[in-house]
């Protein structure tokens, strides 16, 4: 069996370059950043409760808004402000000085400013065109809220996913065509093969923001599209784009975006299902240190934001394994569309060296923080698929036109 193996042809023998010293700097403070940060978002909704601040804003803000809707409107909107001012230097760090002391970032102060705004302005009219509706439900259904809550949930990611890339990214970049229009062609070309018709690619102005690459798929029906950071063309040869392109058509075409809702749909039921229980069995202990004693009250948004948080913790290894997953058959599908082991390699060491990632990152961090496979390991798959050159079927040549 081994000699069988060995006898077969090498794919490519593009070796993993070993992660530079400042790759290992930036990973383990990132490491100690990211534990942090966790922390601080379990710690920041428990000082609102157990300080019982919780309980006086949404007294103020009744007293303000008097109207049910406008105390929920009103109370989000102090709530949002005082958060964002606790985060702020967390934020700050991670966001401005880390980025630019590393040479990732290419903002200026006042566009990393401006952005953080437009994210803070956002985050307020969402809450406040949307918080309400699970208010209503919990006052209507004490007992059903979190099944209607999670079809709300998946209804609201579904729109989210809809709107994204036509209202809300491009207020923070300009996204255009490809200005490369020979490319253009190739890609276009190259997705004619993968059998998606009405491919859209866009150019996106990152390079304003960060030196790091990127690529990726968004949008449903007409909003779908293929989004290239300005970046990814300036640092990446012809091939090497055209095999990202490759993987980001996988997505495409393997529905990867459908089989990510229905995911989120099941873990929306499991996950509103616990925080009901949770809920009201930690009201019923605590109610007289909160200062409020049903979850109706809107004083409840930290105690909920808590245990999305604790539940998430919980799931993220499970979201990470399916997203390694998906991101591993995408890189199967870029391979066999192009065919190009060693442009493909080559794009993970770009990736590497421009993001300063580390290619073999711990047990832990694969497992909480790793929604794509670690890029030593997309490496050495490309150095070892390529049934094309073995007599051995595609998987996925069954979607390609010739
Ligand atoms: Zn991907």
């Amino acid at each position: 069996m081994l000699e069988f193996l060995a006898a077969l042809p090498e794919c490519s023998q593009v070796a993993v370059p070993p992660a530079s010293e400042a790759a290992m700097r930036y990973y383990h403070s990132g490491n100690i950043l990211w534990f942090l940060g966790q922390l601080w978002s379990l710690g920041v909704p428990l000082l609102f409760l157990w300080t019982g601040f919780s309980g006086k804003l949404s007294s103020l803000s009744e007293k303000w808004g008097k109207r049910w809707y406008f105390t929920i409107v009103i109370y989000l909107v102090l709530f949002i402000l005082l958060t964002t001012l606790l985060n702020f230097p967390l934020d700050f760090y991670a966001g401005f000085i880390r980025e630019h002391a590393y040479g990732l970032s290419t903002q200026s102060f006042g566009r990393w400013l401006g952005n953080y705004g437009k994210g803070v302005g956002i985050t307020i009219i969402g809450a406040a065109a949307f918080v309400w509706i699970f208010y209503l439900l919990l006052k209507k259904s004490p007992r059903r809220w979190w099944l209607y809550g999670s079809f709300v949930a998946i209804a609201l990611s579904f729109f989210m996913m809809i709107i994204q890339p036509i209202w809300i990214d491009p207020l923070f970049n300009h996204f255009g065509p490809m200005k490369d229009k020979g490319l253009e062609k190739q890609i276009l070309d190259l997705a004619e093969r993968a059998g998606i018709q009405d491919g859209r690619v866009f150019e996106v102005d990152m390079s304003k923001d960060t030196n790091t690459v990127n690529a990726y798929v968004i949008g449903f029906g007409s909003t779908k599209r293929i989004v290239l950071w300005d970046t990814t063309l300036e640092q990446m040869k012809p091939d090497e784009i055209l095999f990202v392109m490759g993987h980001e058509m996988g997505h495409y075409v393997l529905h990867h975006l459908w089989w990510s809702l229905a995911y989120f749909s099941a873990l929306s039921f499991v996950t509103f299902y616990l925080i009901y229980k949770a809920s009201n069995f930690l009201l019923r202990r605590y109610k007289n240190w909160w200062g409020f004693s049903n979850l109706t009250n809107i004083a409840s948004v930290p105690l909920f934001l808590l245990l999305i948080n604790v539940f998430s913790l919980v799931t993220d290894p499970l979201s990470n394994a399916i997203s390694r997953h998906i991101e591993h058959e995408a890189d199967r599908f870029g391979l066999e569309i192009t065919q190009n082991n060693q442009a493909a390699a080559q794009t993970f060491i770009v990736l590497q060296q421009s993001n300063l990632a580390n290619p073999r990152p711990g047990l832990v961090y694969k497992i909480w923080r790793s929604s794509h496979p670690p890029l030593g390991e997309r490496i050495d798959f490309c150095n070892s698929y390529c049934p094309w050159k073995q007599d051995l079927p595609e998987k996925y040549g069954k979607y390609f036109r010739s």
